[in-house]
């Protein structure tokens, strides 16, 4: 199953759940995100086991993605994975994070 398929199974559980389901919305599933990684932190952080975080991570990946079903749909996400992941590779060693360089000095 890849992103856009997991987009489709997504919007079948919003629709059947009677979950919020449109652009106006997007805030709060970003917001929802937020949420799940802070249960998949607290998991962690409480030692609950890998299944426990696993389930948490999962629900952060189904509200990103619903969120880009609503916010940009007319993105393919595989697509944009991919040129993502091109662009993060291309960028230099430890980007972004140029405060570890200092540390390092
Ligand atoms: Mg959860």
């Amino acid at each position: 199953m890849n992103l856009e398929d997991m987009k489709r199974e997504i919007e079948k559980l919003v629709i059947a759940k009677g979950f919020y389901n449109s652009p106006e919305d997007v805030p709060k599933k970003l917001l929802f995100a937020f949420i799940e990684l802070g249960e998949a932190a607290d998991a962690w952080k409480k030692g609950m086991g890998e299944e426990k975080i696993a389930e948490e991570l999962i629900d952060v990946i189904f509200y990103v993605l619903d969120a880009s079903r609503l916010a940009c749909p007319s993105v393919n996400m595989d697509e944009m994975f991919i040129r993502k992941l091109e662009k993060n590779m291309a960028r230099p060693y430890q980007y972004g994070e140029g405060h570890r360089l200092k540390q390092q000095k």
